[in-house]
């Protein structure tokens, strides 16, 4: 395991988790902690484009088990199917099941439940792919792991866990490992946090963001972390219901980041808001962040 494991973390996308994590881990690396930044967020992922990573390197598939029915064995039973909570095996009436690849968690219900073992029990199928991939800017190295799910897949906790797995087995030996989660509130996101023993919450001065926020830190009360709430974009509208919300989730330390336009051109030309303009107020906030993030870790 790494000394340190943090949480970076936004409800709906677009409040600015990806550009906190990002700009932190080049801080972070920059202050002389060996770390690794996981980009889990495997729907969309885009750290490296904000890191201007061209090109992800060293791919491994990510595979999930995957039901292939052996229909010489198969009576058309039914019982996967009633087992099978994704919808993923269909069956018309009196024929065999057919399995919607898609669809299918991989969670392994249909093998445990088939009477004729008629399933496979080593079936697989790829779902998506993680990377492993060294950044370097000047004075910062570090790696970034990112989990990628194919086009079209349902499930994410299955790609979200296999990513995860690479960056703790890659970050093994480092002084801290920065999860990026994905986007939502959904189970994926509390398989991303599992390790953390913080969490930050990134949010925005907005009524969306205020629902998302209530939504994460419901998430991170029930899992028992310690959580900060940085608010993005500070400054664009009102902050004293996020403020009172993150009051009464027991939130330790609120810190702001102000609305800032350079920062849209940063993203525009992938290169970090700190290293883009390091006197821009946002990057200002961001390097205030990074040193008690800095204390908290080192
Ligand atoms: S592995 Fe799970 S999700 Fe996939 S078909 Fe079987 S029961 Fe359904
Ligand atoms: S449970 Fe087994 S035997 Fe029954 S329909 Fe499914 S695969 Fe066929």
């Amino acid at each position: 395991m790494p000394r340190s494991v943090i949480g970076v973390t936004g409800g709906k996308g677009g409040t600015g988790k990806s550009f906190v994590a990002t700009n932190l881990a080049v801080l972070l690396a920059r202050r002389g902690l060996s770390l690794v930044l996981a980009d889990l967020d495997v729907e969309a992922p885009n750290d490296h484009l904000l890191l201007g990573v061209e090109r992800l390197e060293n791919e491994e598939p990510i595979e999930v088990f995957f039901p292939f029915i052996d229909y010489g064995k198969c009576t058309a039973c039914g019982a996967c199917a009633k087992a099978c909570d994704t919808g993923a095996i269909v069956m018309a009436k009196g024929r065999p099941p057919m399995v919607m690849p898609r669809l299918c968690s991989g969670c392994r219900a249909c093998l445990m439940v088939c009477p004729y073992k008629a399933i496979a029990e080593d079936g697989a199928r790829v779902m998506g792919y993680s990377y492993v991939t060294p950044v370097k800017l000047s004075g910062a190295g570090f790696t970034l792991v990112t989990g990628v799910l194919r086009e079209g897949e349902e499930h994410t906790p299955p790609a979200i866990v296999a990513a995860k797995r690479r960056a703790l087995r890659v970050a093994e030996n480092a002084d801290l490992l920065i999860v990026d989660t994905g986007a939502g509130t959904g189970n994926g996101i509390s398989a991303a946090l599992q390790e953390t023993s913080l969490v930050i919450a990134v949010t925005e001065p907005t009524p969306m963001g205020l629902h998302d926020l209530a939504a994460i830190l419901e998430i991170t009360k029930g899992m028992g972390k310690r959580t900060w709430v940085v608010v993005n974009r500070s400054g664009l509208g009102p902050e004293d219901k996020h403020l009172e919300l993150a009051r009464k989730h027991g939130v330790e330390r609120v810190f702001r980041i102000p609305f800032s336009k350079t920062a849209a051109l940063a993203y525009a030309r992938g290169v970090p808001l700190v290293d883009y303009d390091p006197h821009d107020p946002a990057a200002e906030a961001l390097q205030g962040l990074a040193e008690e993030v800095y204390r908290e870790v080192a």
